[in-house]
């Protein structure tokens, strides 16, 4: 054996072991789909030794792969010798492989993101291709994970992103602690609900972004002129509502009345618009009867739709 010999038997005796020992899928399938490699990943991962599997059509022992849908990817790395790649995100995997995971309730099997390209013979024919099979899970864990905080955050989130009033849920919890603090100690709060007049229309003239901010500048105006122990609220799109702890029908009218008159009195600027806007709103103060929070609100509710009704721009006590 020459030097040359040996030295090419030697590149050939590490690149195998390189393909046991490596942590990537490796099968090279023939047009016919029956197995010419399988490496050592494979192998532990399905239990199917190469010598079980080799030329045998992959689609017998891997039944769960869409033969149409994997002979309409693999066309094109034969017909125009370009790779292919199937991602997680359209498929979680292409062979279906228990996860070992310790933490095995996140997932039951292996994420795999895939790469088919092409292998040419040594006369330049494409007769085979290599699928390369990435183990991805801890990737999409970790994903699913981030995904999830998000959510739990968003949701324990009291706030509301656009005016950095408290968001609806939040401030119904509020409302119906207070409900529940008035029942006890037959004390005197109010709750004012106001809705910005024919909003529609500033959006549909302006924009949606220019809308935003009208909305934003409302709730400057309203954080400006309550107290402390206020509780603004957005309700909705362009709604508010307002608890005003220890504060009688007489006084939270005044409130009203003043928020109303500073947003007519208020130019909401945005990118060089000038808008003036003005809003309509429903007050009512707590009354035993009211079943509930939501009881108490929707009285407020009915004082809103007359002050619409009655041309909009006031505030109505019900
Ligand atoms: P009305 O005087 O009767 O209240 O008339 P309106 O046009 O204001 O009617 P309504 O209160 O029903 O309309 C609310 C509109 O607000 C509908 C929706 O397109 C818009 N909207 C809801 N949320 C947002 C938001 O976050 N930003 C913007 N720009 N528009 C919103
Ligand atoms: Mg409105
Ligand atoms: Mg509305």
């Amino acid at each position: 054996m020459d030097n040359l010999q040996k030295a090419d038997l030697e590149d050939f005796h590490w690149q195998m072991e390189l393909m046991g020992s490596i942590e990537v899928g490796i099968v090279v399938l023939n047009r016919q789909f029956e197995v010419k490699l399988w490496n050592e990943f494979m192998h532990n991962h399905s239990g199917i030794l190469p010598s079980q599997i080799r030329g045998k059509s992959v689609f017998e022992f891997f039944p769960e792969i869409d033969q149409e849908w994997f002979r309409q990817k693999t066309d094109p790395v034969f017909k125009l010798k370009s790779p292919a790649f199937v991602i997680w995100e359209q498929r979680p995997f292409l062979f279906r492989f228990a996860s070992y995971r310790p933490v095995t309730s996140a997932t039951e099997f292996m994420y795999q993101n895939v790469t088919l390209f092409p292998l040419p013979s040594l006369s330049g024919e494409i007769e085979h291709l290599c699928v390369v099979v990435y183990d991805v899970t801890d990737e999409v864990i970790s994903k699913q994970r981030l995904a999830a905080v998000n959510q739990q955050l968003q949701k324990i989130s009291r706030v509301d992103g656009l005016t950095g009033l408290y968001n609806r849920r939040y401030w119904e919890e509020c409302s119906a602690m207070e409900y529940k603090r008035c029942l006890r100690s037959q004390g005197k709060s109010s709750l004012v609900i106001l809705d910005i007049d024919h909003f529609k229309k500033i959006n549909d003239t302006y924009g949606h972004p220019t809308g935003d901010q009208v909305i934003r500048t409302l709730a400057k105006v309203v954080k400006d002129l309550i107290r402390e122990t206020d509780l603004a609220g957005r309700y909705g799109g362009e709604e508010f509502t307002l608890l005003l702890p220890d504060t009688d029908i007489k006084a939270a009218e005044l409130v009203a009345e003043r928020i109303r008159k500073a947003v007519e009195e208020t130019i909401a600027e945005h990118e060089g618009e000038q808008i003036r806007f003005t809003i309509s709103v429903g007050v009512c103060e707590f009354n035993a009867s009211f079943k509930d929070h939501r009881a108490w609100l929707e009285q407020a509710d009915k004082g809103l739709y007359k002050a619409k009704e009655g041309g909009r721009n006031r505030v109505v006590v019900t």
